[in-house]
């Protein structure tokens, strides 16, 4: 046998950069909205040989020999996520969100075809049209937004531009709207000018899989999701969509924009697929939705400006206007604090992208350690304890001291030390 070293021995720098990021995933109230901890078994199905096997095509249908194992890792993924979300077929390549979103316009449209979806101001994500992304560079892109005073989305303002503008694909779904999407009007907009509606649930998969959200199978035509966020699967991606459209979806994903998928990826996804149809998962997605609501109404105590007064889902968007704290320093404090979150704009944000008035911080990874919403009010104090002793650094560290005390109770999934 030759020798094959482990990371350890082989590059003790890179181990302990691992090391050192394991320990602090351990240490900290992790709330990045998108982020999670992956089970042990999904990362040991991510970390396997499977990621050594060449496979471009679809099962079999291949290019390459080999593919004994391989086939049946694509269909049991494909199948797991199809009876999960209730839907004729999937996708389960694309290597993550924003390629999955370019391969869906890749699927139904020419470069310089009108498409729509929310602007990124307000919520959206940069591959729904946004200028600097390659979708609103390539692509005849036009945003819709939220209202001034209540902050939801006006879908009369929605229906305004899709028939003043006829797009193709109308996206909807966000990365920091914290609020219930209405597939099924979205889906009456799109049928009346004749646009594919597009659902990115990237965010939101593991709670519309746990019937936390509304699903939006049978309002959608396509379902665009990572399967990394609330999923709690690998990174990566998946279509979702009907049988009549499963071929142009398939087409645009292989040969259209990749080669060979990441198999290790779909086996951790049909791993993540499997834990999602448990029980316990649903009662998980309640849960973390309970921890916002809880966690929401905390901080609102507390004279905190929740944009749109609140949250019905993993995350909240906090207007730090009133706390005279500007949204990247107030991020940076709570991270020396142990509270890791990241700053956001806030809808008609006065300030620029870098430097705006907002965070936004969610429930997901916290609620996967086993927080419930008796917690959430130790969570608020912290966050404000930590607002308010931004710049004193010797505070701040006794706050993280003590959220690392508290989180020893409560093991993370997938994380051994
Ligand atoms: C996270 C996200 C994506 C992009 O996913 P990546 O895996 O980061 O490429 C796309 N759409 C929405 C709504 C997201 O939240």
């Amino acid at each position: 046998m030759t020798f094959d070293p482990s990371l350890e021995q082989q590059d003790p720098e890179m181990y302990a950069l691992v090391r050192g990021e394991t320990q602090r995933q351990f240490d900290k109230l992790r709330m990045i909205p998108s982020e999670n901890y992956a089970s042990r078994a999904v990362q040991e199905a991510m970390g396997s040989p499977l990621n050594n096997k060449y496979s471009e095509g679809y099962p079999r249908k291949r290019y390459y020999e080999g593919q004994q194992f391989v086939d049946p890792v694509e269909e049991l993924a494909q199948s797991r996520i199809r009876s999960l979300f209730g839907v004729e077929h999937a996708n389960v390549q694309p290597y993550s969100g924003s390629p999955a979103n370019l391969a869906v316009l890749f699927a139904f449209c020419k470069a310089g075809d009108p498409i729509m979806g929310l602007g990124l101001p307000a919520g959206g994500h940069l591959t729904h049209g946004w200028s600097v992304s390659i979708t609103g560079a390539y692509f005849n892109a036009r945003a819709y937004g939220v209202r001034k005073d209540d902050h939801r989305i006006d879908m009369d303002e929605v229906r305004k531009i899709a028939e003043e503008h006829k797009p193709k694909v109308i996206f909807c779904g966000g990365t920091a709207y914290p609020r219930l999407w209405d597939f099924a009007a979205f889906a009456e907009v799109a049928k009346s000018v004749g646009a594919i509606l597009v659902a990115d649930i990237a965010h939101i998969s593991g709670l519309v899989a746990g019937g936390a959200h509304p699903s939006p199978v049978g309002h959608a035509d396509v379902i665009s999701s990572t399967t990394h966020k609330t999923l709690r699967g690998p990174r990566g991606g998946m279509i979702l969509t009907r049988k009549d459209l499963a071929a142009p979806i398939d087409k645009a994903v292989f040969p259209g924009l990749q080669g060979g998928p990441h198999v290790s990826q779909m086996a951790a996804l049909a791993v993540a697929a499997k834990e999602a149809a448990t029980p316990e998962f649903k009662t998980y997605a309640k849960r973390v939705v309970d921890n916002a609501k809880a966690l929401a109404s905390a901080l609102n105590d507390r004279g905190y400006a929740l944009v749109s007064g609140g949250t019905d889902n993993h995350l909240l968007l906090i207007d730090l206007t009133n706390k005279n704290v500007t949204g990247k320093r107030a991020a940076k404090a709570l991270d020396a604090a142990g509270i890791e979150l990241n700053y956001n704009s806030v809808p008609f944000d006065p300030r620029k992208p870098f430097d705006p008035s907002g965070v936004r911080l969610g429930t997901p990874a916290i609620t996967s350690r086993g927080l419930g919403p008796e917690h959430m009010g130790h969570v608020a104090e912290w966050f404000d304890d930590a607002i308010k002793s931004e710049g004193d650094e010797a505070k701040l560290g006794t706050i993280a001291a003590a959220v690392k005390g508290f989180l020893k109770d409560f093991p993370a999934p997938g994380i051994a030390l």
